[in-house]
């Protein structure tokens, strides 16, 4: 099979992920063979490839937004027949035996494996992953449209639910790429009084238009003052910047959640009167469950989300993780796997 592996750490810029020609993968028991059509470029890939979150092993085959068919099915395998469209996101197996798997909360596991760190990942033509954490995907959505549902997507209805939102609460997002403009459908859905606010880098125009057309009540810069304060916020940023606005411009009893693996900078120093007096509160969000993604995928096609997608070849990865970490792409970028 063709794959976009990484051998170690450099720059994105450095563009040194490399097409190869590797044995099709095999699956063992339980697991399935998925032939991938489609895989998102998230943010995590520049963490892995920049050494902010290595890879546990190189070469690694990096993706974990991924859709494709189940194309061998390993002994044991009852829950996914050949050709079945399945969608396989960032946690990739989980021990169900410590005490953070027995609360539901097996994110925090420490075993935990995950899509594209510790085994390989989508950026090929074939993956395998354990039946018990793939996903069917609503006929609503095409494959290149599902594959941002399954981390930016996922995530940010994670972001969203540890909040706490409220409906008639202000909500500010901080950042606006591929999973604020998920979190934005799923927030007017279900929370139809509610104020979305949302901030950018100054000079992304593209980003503010695509937030005004999906309902945003007010688009500013990442420094600027909205004209509420926030009840809530998600800071989708890279940066550590905007984690120090949104304490500014959060209301007293407020909550910032932080929706990011790692960050590029350093959050700059708080004041405490300023940022977190009040009883201000900051929640930062670690991986998915398989409960979020099953609750998501669904409520994705009730809403029904419309994902704002790039397609680029498997080959073009390079440049796709280069204008991902510009903030160039406009929704998300998604590489598209030949029939
Ligand atoms: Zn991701
Ligand atoms: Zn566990």
């Amino acid at each position: 099979m063709k794959a976009m592996v990484v051998r170690g750490i450099s720059p994105v810029e450095g563009k040194l992920l490399e097409l190869v020609d590797l044995p099709d993968p095999i699956p063992g028991p339980g697991e399935v063979r998925v032939k991938v059509s489609a895989c998102g470029v998230c943010h995590t890939e520049l963490d892995e490839i920049e050494g902010r979150l290595p890879p546990s092993r190189f070469p690694m085959i990096l993706g974990h937004e991924i859709v494709g068919r189940a194309e061998r099915l390993g002994p044991k395998v009852t829950k996914f027949k050949e050709g079945d469209r399945v969608g396989i996101a960032w946690i990739n197996w989980a021990c169900g035996e410590c005490s953070f798997c027995l609360k539901g909360e097996e994110n925090l596991c420490d075993k935990a494996k995950w899509t594209g760190k510790d085994v390989d990942g989508g950026y090929a033509q074939y993956t395998v992953v354990p039946q018990d954490f793939a996903y069917p995907i609503p006929q609503a959505f095409s494959d290149v449209q599902a594959a941002p549902l399954l981390c930016a997507g996922v995530i940010g209805y994670r972001a969203l639910r540890l909040t706490g939102m409220q409906d008639g609460k202000v909500l500010g997002l901080y950042g606006f790429g591929a999973s604020a403009h998920i979190v934005i459908q799923i927030a007017k859905y279900k929370y139809p009084r509610c104020k979305v606010f949302v901030f950018s880098r100054p000079k992304q125009q593209e980003h503010q238009n695509l937030a005004q057309k999906l309902g945003a009540d007010w688009t500013g810069a990442t420094a600027d003052t909205p004209p509420q304060k926030l009840d809530y916020a998600i800071d989708f940023t890279p940066v550590g910047m905007p984690v120090r606005e949104a304490l500014r411009n959060l209301e007293k009893g407020g909550r910032v959640v932080i929706n990011a693996i790692r960050k590029a900078t350093p959050i700059p120093e708080l004041d405490y009167a300023e940022h977190l007096w009040y009883e201000k509160e900051v929640k930062s969000v670690a991986n998915v469950t398989r409960r979020d993604a099953q609750e998501f995928l669904p409520l994705a096609s009730e809403i029904p989300i419309v994902p704002e997608v790039r397609e680029f070849a498997l080959e073009e990865a390079n440049e796709a993780l280069v204008l991902l970490k510009e903030g160039r792409i406009r929704g998300a970028g998604v590489l598209r796997l030949p029939e």
